[in-house]
């Protein structure tokens, strides 16, 4: 759809890509090892998903999590799939820390703290270097279609 966002080239950085899906840093937002996972079709709703896709974009969930925790060792993960604005399936995979700038609420709340967080170059190419690997390997085992 030409008025989605996520149909259009993304301006984020794009941390990995395969047929189905993408893996975008979020760096707007001032909040440290975030990522959206991203369907590269313009689908509205999960359910509408095949069931193969579907398992992909679960494996790759997990994936992301796995990663995130093994590098920003976060207080919790966060993960939401809303798509009330953007109607695109995507998901958001949130490290959260008790000293960010809007726990214990969502990162949509008001912020209840003003600091500035910022991925380092180091954790961004380790988070990229942790996905492909991780990806790769469910490849072998699984056949995984990326
Ligand atoms: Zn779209």
């Amino acid at each position: 759809m030409s008025d989605c966002s996520l149909c259009k080239v993304p301006t984020l950085p794009i941390l990995w890509s395969g047929h189905n899906f993408r893996i975008v840093l979020v760096t707007d937002q001032n909040i440290k090892g975030y990522l959206r996972l991203e369907l590269l079709e313009h689908v509205s709703e999960i359910h509408q998903l095949s069931e193969s896709i579907r398992q992909q974009m679960y494996i790759l969930l997990h994936i992301i999590e796995i990663s995130l925790v093994n590098i920003f060792h976060p207080d919790k993960i966060n993960i939401a799939s809303l798509g009330n604005m953007t109607p695109h399936v995507h998901w958001h995979i949130v490290s959260r820390y008790k000293q960010d700038n809007f726990f214990p609420d969502s990162i949509w709340s008001n912020p209840a703290r003003n600091n500035r967080f910022e991925n380092t170059q180091e954790e961004i190419s380790n988070l990229k270097h942790q996905l492909a690997s991780m990806i790769k390997q469910q490849d072998a085992e699984q056949a995984f279609d990326s």
